[in-house]
């Protein structure tokens, strides 16, 4: 580094010294900074226990009073009512891959999956494993070369299916479902990337499955929300206890030690979520900042969303340079401006923004100054 150079990094360091970090990551993603301040002044010393609330019997009476409240929290929150079962679970989303089909697919049943993007594929291709699954397609380009979802009306749909399996989000492609499929079996859907981002019925979900690290709080935990009836159509032969969803549901997630620190800080989050003003205000932010974004790319062909717009993620917004050559100055400079985790996916490149519930607008208009900034710079 010459010595001029070494200047201007020396004020822009001073002019960035008291800016904030936005964390633009899919997952695991920014946690609101309230909750981890919060985490961060009741670490050493929970509800006056004088120890933390990672070092307590997941059978206390403390810890059972948590685990409820953050139940009945998100019951409100996502207007559950008590014909489904919200069960905390050990493990990733893809551990819910294997274990709905596991549960479901016995006996000649079949599986339906909808595909359209990464995740949709990997949990039909985990179906497989297990018995018989019908997939559908439904990815394809529309005249401009962008991606989208294939009209309904054009799915072969297979009509004996035990189950309908989605995922509204598709967190590395960055598409959308405006609707939710019909299904003539159950309902089961894959919302790891866009749970309490906006309204949605749950009661004509038969399933829903969730990974934490985007919405909900740290990696190592999934929310399954399961209709009671559902349980009727599993067979739980010959499963490990632990994957049985009828006995987690019985023993309110808690066969085992669940993973009692992300409970916490769901809570945490949950708590934050209804102070805010629930799901409805964090559909009216998404909307917000997810236009704000998009405005920003297609103001001109610097920037290009290679998503048709009737598909695209409120959630996760890629984006790819009109000059593959910037994207790594691209990448330094935004890491200058305290704009970190704007990678896209290394299997599609370019870049990727996350703009999930803790992603405030003053983050995203950031991002949109940053790159207005380097399209005068570059364009
Ligand atoms: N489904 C979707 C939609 C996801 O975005 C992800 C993770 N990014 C997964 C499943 C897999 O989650 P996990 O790594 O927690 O198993």
């Amino acid at each position: 580094m010459n010595f001029l150079e070494m200047l201007r990094k020396m004020a822009l360091a001073r002019k960035t010294m008291n800016k904030p970090t936005f964390n633009f990551c899919a997952g695991p993603a920014a946690l609101p900074k309230p909750v981890l301040a919060q985490a961060q002044a009741e670490l050493l010393d929970w509800h006056g226990l004088g120890i933390s609330v990672m070092e307590i019997s997941h059978r206390s009476a403390e810890y059972k009073a948590l685990a409820e409240k953050a139940e009945a929290s998100l019951r409100a929150l996502m207007n559950i009512g008590d014909e489904h079962a919200v069960l905390f679970l050990h493990g990733g989303a893809t551990h819910q891959f294997s274990n709905i089909p596991m549960s479901l697919l016995g006996q000649g049943a079949i599986g339906e999956y909808i595909t359209n993007g990464m995740w949709s594929k990997k949990a039909a291709v985990e179906g497989a494993r297990f018995g018989n699954v019908h997939e559908i397609d439904a990815l394809s380009l529309d005249a401009e070369g962008n991606r989208s979802i294939v009209d309904a009306d054009n799915w072969r749909r297979a009509e004996s299916a035990i189950f309908t399996h989605y995922t509204p989000n598709e967190t590395i492609e960055g598409m959308r479902f405006a609707f939710a499929p019909e299904s003539k079996g159950a309902l089961i859907a894959d919302m790891s990337s866009c749970i309490l981002s906006e309204k949605i019925d749950v009661s004509a979900f038969d399933l829903i499955y969730a990974g934490a690290q985007k919405n909900i709080g740290p990696a190592g935990m999934t929310i399954v929300i399961v209709k009671r009836d559902l349980f009727e159509k599993m067979s739980f032969d010959g499963l490990p206890k632990v994957f049985n969803y009828r006995e987690q549901a019985k023993h309110g997630s808690m066969i085992n030690t669940p993973p009692t620190y992300a409970w916490y800080l769901a809570s945490l989050v949950f708590d934050w979520l209804i102070e805010l003003g629930g799901v409805a205000e964090m559909e009216r932010r998404s909307h917000l900042k997810s236009s704000m974004l998009y405005q920003c790319i297609e103001e001109d062909d610097f920037y290009r969303n290679p998503i048709a717009t009737a598909d695209r993620s409120m959630m996760n917004i890629p984006f790819i340079l009109k000059d593959d050559s910037l994207n790594p100055i691209f990448i330094e400079q935004a890491r200058e401006a305290h704009l970190v985790g704007l990678e896209g996916h290394r299997s599609v490149g370019g870049m990727r923004a996350s703009l999930y519930n803790s992603m405030s607008l003053e983050g995203v208009q950031a991002l949109v100054d940053f790159m207005r900034t380097f399209k005068r710079q570059f364009g």
